[in-house]
């Protein structure tokens, strides 16, 4: 299987949803690829601008998990995820990762549109494909607005304008939510679902209980973004390897139960996303 496009994913993952997982360390994409093999089902494994600033670069955790994608027997891709500028997309498309997220959904709604359209272009020259934001989801970086919500008329005509290949949209959700208490507005994903041309992504997934985003996906979304709640299961993890070996100084000692957490919190997800997987259970 190996490295896989995007769309190619979208589409074996219909009808039901594509989870995309932030990594922030190697074992979050480790734990994300064996996941995904572990259920047979395809996977995006997403990097942050925020995490490339953590890290000091893009580049060593993105070959990472190009070649964990390229190794593994699953059907995996790498994307760029919430790119404000297009100094950081093109960097990632010169290693070689076919999918990014440019996210200009604090700039005012023209310069947004002209933005996404220009960068779009140029990926789309280079077989790239793009995911863009209208209407800012909230909870990230503190430029957003609680509660708004994505128009379906003005979605649409944002993806004839700027060209994108997926859009992510303000449905009830928020970024970084600890507790799964988000009600999302289903009739509202229906309609934009029914309106928009492109694949319909959700960000802030992890503040959604599973019967939500289950049902987020029935009436439309076609990509789930997964990372607080991988955040929450690794720290846990690490919390309590530390806790049962306070003379523990070896990484791998908690680090490994971490990323065993990790993968079965993801083959959760990836088994919530495929309705297949649902019924035969
Ligand atoms: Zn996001």
């Amino acid at each position: 299987m190996t490295l896989t496009p995007v769309p190619d994913l979208l589409a074996a993952s219909r009808p039901g949803a594509l989870a995309a997982f932030n990594v922030i360390t190697l074992e979050h994409a480790e734990a994300v690829a064996a996941a995904a093999e572990a259920t047979a089902r395809p996977a995006v494994l997403q990097i942050s601008e925020n995490t490339v600033r953590y890290h000091g670069g893009l580049a060593p955790l993105a070959r990472a998990c190009l070649q964990i994608a390229a190794d593994s027997t699953a059907a995996l891709a790498v994307h760029l995820d919430h790119a404000t500028g297009a100094a950081l997309i093109e960097s990632a498309v010169a290693l070689g990762i076919t999918s990014v997220m440019y996210d200009g959904s604090t700039l005012p709604d023209a310069d947004n549109r002209a933005t996404t359209a220009a960068i779009t272009r140029w990926c789309h020259r280079r077989g790239v494909v793009v995911e863009a934001e209208l209407g800012a989801v909230g909870g990230k970086g503190g430029a957003h607005t609680p509660g708004v919500r994505t128009d379906p008329a003005a979605a649409a005509a944002f993806v004839t304008a700027t060209g994108v290949d997926a859009l992510a949209v303000a449905v009830g959700s928020e970024h970084a939510m600890q507790a799964r208490t988000a009600r999302l507005d289903d009739d509202l994903i229906a309609a934009l679902a029914a309106r928009v041309p492109v694949p319909l992504v959700l960000h802030g997934s992890s503040g959604v209980p599973d019967a939500g985003l289950r049902s987020a996906v029935r009436h439309g979304m076609a990509k789930i973004n997964l990372a607080t709640r991988l955040n929450i299961t690794l720290t846990g993890a690490v919390r309590t390897a530390l806790a049962d070996g306070p003379a523990l100084t070896d990484p791998r000692r908690y680090l490994a139960p971490a990323r065993r957490a990790v993968q079965s919190e993801v083959e959760h997800f990836l088994r919530l996303l495929d309705p297949a997987a649902a019924t035969a259970a």
